[in-house]
């Protein structure tokens, strides 16, 4: 992509409005816009990392066994007067009327409609297990929307609903999400730590948070140190080895992981630490509760039917991208996570009216987009320290700086923006030096 072409208005001053650092720089750096209060459009910086981790997040529902499918935005209340939560939702909920009068909602959540999808096709246990998830925009009319993406009224959610026929397999589908969940925030750069939760009115008895533990999260937060060395990738364990699987989730559960509400102090460490976190995930497993006030029943192995048990599970995408950048920033701009980058490699023309300058950018520009990555050149007629600003402030994982005093020796500078080292090197051998460390930290995908 050419800086000069593409659609990037960053801003140079920080917005009043932005009290955290995702906020700020999501604001400064182009990728989003306000429309109204908790309401945002995705410029297109913002929608490449917004894609990149709704993707992450459906390879490994996919992997897990989970179906994607797409639920609507707006829902008939129907459904939720079978359950009582049309009432019991209260103003979270932004309902309204169509020209015949009948009682619509934007979808705060989707327990209703996927019960309904359900009971109008599964009747039997031989039809079981079943893990439906969408990837679909929510709206919740947030007392207080705040923090940019962080807490929106309009926000994109991962939600996926499980269906089995005894308690024992609806946890053994509860652990493969819990897994997924933390293959897949691994797989973004991040550290999530699963802390037992409070089923509040969702009902149920097993539920997990998954929190990023951050200064600036909402959540207040108690943990054994030892999450601190603990290795939250799930990685060599399989969805299809039950007995695995079940270990190390009890092995996951084992160390104390509380929010306020559930830390009551029983069980709790003496090296516990205090902090806070932002919630990223939230998972539950709550029986019958939906299937028998909706009635999706199915028939069990002696010819019984019975209401189906059930769990759902959401992640929070569009919250993911504030919770990265506040994991992953310094004072001057964002430090993206290789796989969740808008552009893998920002590639600056320091003197763009040099036609030597002009003619090796060109020529990188092609060789690298013809490796595969992802370039965003900046060719733009403008100083080389807003270039420097920009680029850093944007944040893109490598940075390559092409100028005329280099290119008189043959080198360009390559600069990795996490650790902000930089190095010289010879213009020919750049592509394999840059194509070989991205694709080591892109492998796994
Ligand atoms: P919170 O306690 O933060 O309000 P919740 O418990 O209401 O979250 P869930 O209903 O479990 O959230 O939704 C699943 C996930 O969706 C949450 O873990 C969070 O990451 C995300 N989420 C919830 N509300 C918002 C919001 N207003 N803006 C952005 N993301 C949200
Ligand atoms: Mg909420």
């Amino acid at each position: 992509m050419r800086l000069s072409q593409y659609f990037l208005p960053t801003l140079k001053d920080n917005p009043k409005e932005a009290e955290i650092s995702s906020h700020r720089f999501m604001l400064r750096a182009g990728m989003i816009k306000q429309q109204s209060a908790g309401i945002y459009t995705w410029l297109p910086l913002g929608l490449r990392v917004l894609k990149k981790i709704e993707n992450i997040v459906r390879y490994h529902q996919d992997e897990a066994g989970a179906h994607e499918c797409l639920m609507p935005t707006i829902q008939s209340a129907d459904l939720w007067k079978e359950t009582g939560r049309y009432e019991a939702y209260g103003e979270e909920m932004l309902r309204m009327t169509d020209r015949h009068d009948r009682e619509m909602l934007y979808g705060p959540t989707n327990e209703e409609v996927i019960t309904d999808v359900f009971r109008s096709y599964i009747k039997s246990y031989k039809d079981l297990p079943q893990n439906l998830y969408h990837i679909q925009w929510k709206f919740r009319d947030e007392i207080r929307p705040r923090f940019g993406v962080m807490r929106g009224r309009e926000f994109l959610m991962k939600d996926a609903y499980s269906f089995d026929l005894t308690k024992e397999n609806a946890v053994y589908s509860y652990q493969k999400m819990f897994l997924s969940y933390l293959k897949a925030y691994t797989h973004m750069g991040l550290k999530v730590i699963p802390m037992k939760a409070d089923t509040g009115p969702i009902g149920g008895d097993l539920s997990h948070e998954f929190i990023l533990l951050s200064d600036t999260g909402e959540s207040e937060v108690y943990v054994d140190e030892k999450w601190m060395e603990t290795d939250v990738s799930g990685k060599d364990v399989f969805y299809e080895n039950r007995e695995q699987l079940d270990k190390y989730f009890k092995e996951m559960t084992s160390i104390y992981a509380a929010t306020d509400e559930t830390h009551d102090g029983v069980g709790a460490p003496a090296n516990l630490i205090k902090t806070r976190g932002i919630e990223v995930g939230h998972i539950f497993y709550f029986g019958t509760k939906y299937s028998e006030a909706l009635k999706a029943t199915v028939q069990n192995k002696e010819g019984k039917m019975v209401p189906v048990e059930m769990g759902s599970y959401g992640i929070g995408v569009s919250r993911l991208v504030g919770a990265i950048i506040e994991a992953n920033h310094d004072e001057v701009g964002i430090k993206w996570p290789a796989k969740v980058a808008p552009f893998d490699v920002g590639l600056l023309n320091l003197k763009v009216s040099d036609q030597e300058t002009s003619t090796a950018c060109e020529g990188l520009y092609g060789k690298l987009k013809a490796a595969g990555l992802d370039v965003l050149y900046d060719d733009r007629d403008v100083n080389a320290g807003s270039k420097f600003a920009d680029m850093d402030l944007i944040g893109l994982p490598w940075q390559v700086i092409v100028g005329p005093k280099g290119l008189k020796n043959g080198v360009v500078e390559l600069k990795k923006r996490s650790t902000s080292e930089r190095n010289e090197i010879s213009l020919d051998s750049l592509v394999t030096t840059l194509t070989t460390d991205i694709k080591d930290l892109k492998r796994g995908f």
